[in-house]
């Protein structure tokens, strides 16, 4: 008999975009071939898990025939494109949520081998090669990670990609890009040689033609030059640091056959979703749902999946998903928000988005156990019974307002980006895990160990003594993580 796998399906949503009859679709998918799950993942798309090997095809299948493909979503190549999810914060997001578009459709690999083994396409003749400029015979050396943010909202985190671009917007106008190079979370407990970085900004470029073709061409850079011999050190961030930013910019220009001018200045100041409802520049609205470590289902608190299905069966609302794991109903009429608003608070959506604390509500976890086969320790399913037990400490203290960024990770490959957070669980094995304390609010500044492989009652102790510290010692305005990263990692 053959072992009964099961298979995890990855959506590639450039900028986390679904029409409702996509959603509607995913909705029946996800009951008829997975968990049922719908889990909004940090890198703007979908996932579903527990999807038997027999399934896999029908699966991949009817996503086809819903207009959603899952090609390129894994593997040594270029993944889901992110970028900021909030169509208020700017009237260019459209113009950037396009390019992050062009970006990833750029970027998709040549191959017809898809099509022929999962939709049934016709094959090739045997000796007809397949021509693939940009990952010709051999791919990336690794996974690459692209997200687009417009300043002051980092709710991408952008920085912690391979490749970041960072909008430079003058008088509601999109100037450029400015392109930074070697961010990433993965890294391994004990192993100095696999860390943690942030992009290093690299310059400016200002037309939409420049900006696609330094993207393309910092690929083709990171193909030739990245380690193919040791995967742990494969990623861009390894050849960034072992060429430095001056040989990559140089060697860019080179490909691309222009300056690549100096980066203009920017400024993030915020990171999270603003939940509720919100008017675009176009005077439609949006709805930013709260989705708990982006888990779409039916449970004891809330039906969230069942009133995310009402609400696209109206056909009235979009559905953009956010790095911080959250869905918009997005572009509702003024004529359908009444539609939109009875459906929420039939369904107490609106009580369940307003209700959650402030750590609660920003704090992201990764899947972890049960699903993902490189957990070490528990995330998802536990990062909400943790933050039960800090929130009275929070109260205790009178911090229970503070905008902390507070994340959580079953393993160090950090798919929830907890380096990048103001205090992050990183776990070491069963019910342990490894405290960071430090990075700032903005996701400029990596956090760093304060202590290794604590349990539950350890981390409680340690954070009742640091919040009271925080609360008597802190100094006007100043946030958790820089007082964090002043007093306890680099003091
Ligand atoms: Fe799995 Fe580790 Fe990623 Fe969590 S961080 S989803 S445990 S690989």
């Amino acid at each position: 008999l053959e072992r009964l796998y099961s298979f995890m399906i990855r959506l590639r949503l450039a900028g986390g975009f679904m029409t409702p009859e996509q959603w509607i679709a995913l909705h029946h998918i996800a009951g008829e071939n997975s968990t049922g799950v719908i889990k909004i993942t940090t890198r703007q798309t979908i996932q579903l898990h527990g999807i038997l090997k027999s399934r896999v095809k029908p699966t991949l299948q009817a996503f086809n025939e819903a207009g959603l493909t899952t090609l390129a979503t894994c593997g040594d190549i270029n993944r889901n494109v992110i970028c900021t999810s909030n169509p208020k914060e700017s009237p260019v997001h459209e113009q950037v949520f396009t390019i992050a578009k062009q970006i990833s459709d750029l970027l998709l690999p040549k191959t017809n081998g898809y099509y022929e083994i999962w939709l049934d396409a016709e094959k090739l003749a045997d000796k007809q090669l397949e021509e693939d400029p940009l990952y010709q015979d051999r791919y990336m050396p690794r996974k690459f990670k692209i997200g687009l943010a417009i300043p002051p909202n980092n709710d991408a985190d952008v920085l912690t990609n391979d490749l970041a671009l960072i909008a430079i917007v003058e008088n509601n106008e999109l100037k450029g890009f400015n392109i930074a190079i070697g961010g990433g979370m993965s890294s391994t407990h004990g192993n100095p040689d696999h860390y943690p970085r942030l992009a290093s900004v690299l310059g400016f470029v200002d037309t939409e033609e420049k900006v696609l073709k330094a993207v393309y061409e910092i690929l083709t850079i990171q193909r030739d030059y990245g380690n193919r011999s040791d995967r742990k050190l494969a990623r861009l961030k390894y050849t960034v640091d072992r060429l430095g930013i001056e040989w990559w910019k140089e060697e860019l220009e080179k490909r691309c056959g222009f300056t690549i001018e100096k980066a203009k200045p920017f400024a993030f100041n915020r990171r999270k979703d603003h939940y509720g409802w919100e008017q675009n520049h176009q005077g439609l609205w949006n709805y930013s749902v709260f989705v708990e470590n982006g888990r779409v289902l039916d449970d004891e608190k809330v039906a969230l999946k069942t009133a995310l299905l009402e609400v696209a069966e109206t056909g009235k609302a979009n559905f953009r998903f956010t790095s911080n794991q959250n869905v918009i109903l997005a572009d509702i009429s003024k004529e359908d928000k009444p539609v939109i608003q009875e459906i929420l608070e039939r369904f107490k959506i609106i009580e369940h988005t307003n209700n959650p604390s402030a750590l609660r509500s920003n704090a992201i976890a990764c899947v972890a156990l049960n699903t993902c086969a490189l957990a070490l320790a528990e995330s998802q399913r536990y990062l909400p019974t943790l933050i039960s037990r800090i929130e009275p400490l929070l109260q205790k203290h009178g911090l229970e307002d503070e905008e902390l960024i507070m994340r959580m990770s079953g393993c160090p490959n950090g798919c929830s980006r907890p380096f990048a957070a103001e205090i992050a669980f990183v776990g070491t094995a069963l019910g342990h895990y490894n405290m960071h304390l430090g990075g700032d609010r903005y996701g400029l500044r990596l956090n760093k160990l304060y202590k290794e492989s604590l349990n539950e009652s350890q981390i409680l102790s340690e954070l009742d003594s640091i919040f009271g510290e925080f609360k008597q010692q802190r100094k006007e305005g100043e946030t958790f993580g820089d007082f964090a990263n002043a007093r306890y990692v680099n003091a």
